[in-house]
């Protein structure tokens, strides 16, 4: 079992917040497209005998910026190339890129499930996060995607917008679960430094919300999310039933997947790498017959913590049988006192071999997994 991830490395514009690898020169779009496909032919043996490839993921930047024709070519190079019993296949969208005639389009090549930027239904908040489209769109498009016939939606949202008060936040999730989608992704706002906001909060132009206000807000996305029979199956992310991402679950589980686009990200079971992040020399390399793709050096250290750290943020948690056996780190016994402190205050649990966190616990994740550490 596997999965292909295709990066789409093209935005019509800058959101405001977002440190992604995208371009809004669009002018090498096709010659992109192309090159993918012929990246996807170069490391077709990367995944071998990793079983079947189940999962495709189209993510960006932009991958609804794409015309059906192009989406066609990659996708026939996918098939043509690789052992496909695909099970789910997810294309992230804009609100305003898609019309009826190209989302049933979609679904004739085999897309199945959508992954719409909605981030938020307020038109001002929109505007500042120089978002492309506006509420309107947002909710046409979940309309016209239901009407083609897409059988998982998925909405991303934002919370921690600086306000007043939770008023917009609470907004937000009610209109969400007005359109009763399958699935639901909420991150918080945060200033990166290379980004708009991060030059304006260097400015004094702009000022994050408080932690405790982010906090709050992210209790708000638990409470309402799971009041209304969504399961918090990552600490992100939230499912019906059965609408779980399959392709998201299975690389944080540690299936095998295959990175293309600039910037992608690969790993074979063993090995991790990247993609260089550059869509002009990207297309470069590949033209003089060159790979993008370089290989990360991670040390058993790092296999350790990277498990430690992904697996805890996800409801199945960490089974500290497997990181006995896979990676020779014995956690009860290194992190003894840590876990006790932890379980007392409660914000870890333990069921037999496995170590979750409590809702409590989901706000202080990344603290809690520094602590678990080798
Ligand atoms: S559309 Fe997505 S990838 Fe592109 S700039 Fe906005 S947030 Fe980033």
């Amino acid at each position: 079992m596997s999965g292909i991830y295709i990066h789409i490395p093209f935005c019509l514009q800058a959101c405001t917040y977002c440190d992604f690898h995208f371009s809004t020169n669009r002018s090498n779009q096709s010659e992109m497209v192309d090159m993918i496909c012929l990246e996807l032919t170069q490391r077709k043996n990367y995944l071998n005998n990793k079983g079947p490839i189940e999962t495709i993921y189209f993510g960006g930047g932009t991958p609804s910026i794409l015309s059906i024709p192009q989406l066609k070519k990659i996708w026939d190079t996918i098939l043509d190339n690789f052992d496909c019993k695909i099970q789910e296949a997810t294309l992230e969208a804009n609100p305003d890129d898609l019309d009826e005639h190209s989302l049933t389009e979609m679904l004739a090549l085999g897309i199945d499930r959508l992954s719409i930027g909605i981030q938020s239904f307020h038109d001002s908040v929109l505007q500042f996060y120089n978002r492309s489209h506006n509420a309107k769109e947002s909710l046409e498009i979940i309309k016209k995607a239901r009407r083609a016939g897409f059988k998982t939606l998925s909405m991303d949202l934002i919370y921690g917008f600086p306000s007043k008060d939770h008023g917009l936040w609470e907004k937000d999730l009610a209109t969400t679960l007005e359109q009763e989608p399958d699935h639901i992704s909420s991150y918080c706002l945060t200033v990166e430094p290379k980004t708009a906001l991060g030059v304006w909060e260097k400015k004094g132009e702009f000022k994050e919300a408080s932690e405790d206000f982010q906090a709050e807000q992210f209790e708000i996305l638990q409470k309402t999310l799971n009041q209304a029979g969504y399961i918090q199956y990552e600490i992100s992310n939230f499912a019906k039933e059965n609408a779980f991402s399959l392709h998201n679950s299975n690389y944080w589980k540690g299936t095998p997947y295959l990175g293309l686009g600039p910037g992608a990200h690969s790993y074979d079971g063993e090995h991790r790498g990247h993609n260089l992040s550059h869509n002009g020399k990207y297309i470069k390399l590949l033209k003089n017959g060159e790979s993008p793709f370089q290989e990360d050096f991670l040390s058993p250290e790092d296999r350790i913590n990277e498990y430690i750290l992904t697996s805890l943020r996800t409801m199945w948690g960490i089974n500290a049988l497997w990181l006995k056996n896979h990676l020779n780190y014995e956690l009860f016994i290194k992190k003894a006192k840590e876990i006790k402190t932890f379980q007392e205050q409660g914000v870890l649990q333990i069921k037999g071999e496995c170590i979750t966190l409590t809702d409590k616990g989901k706000l202080l994740a990344d603290y809690i997994a520094s602590k678990l550490f080798i």
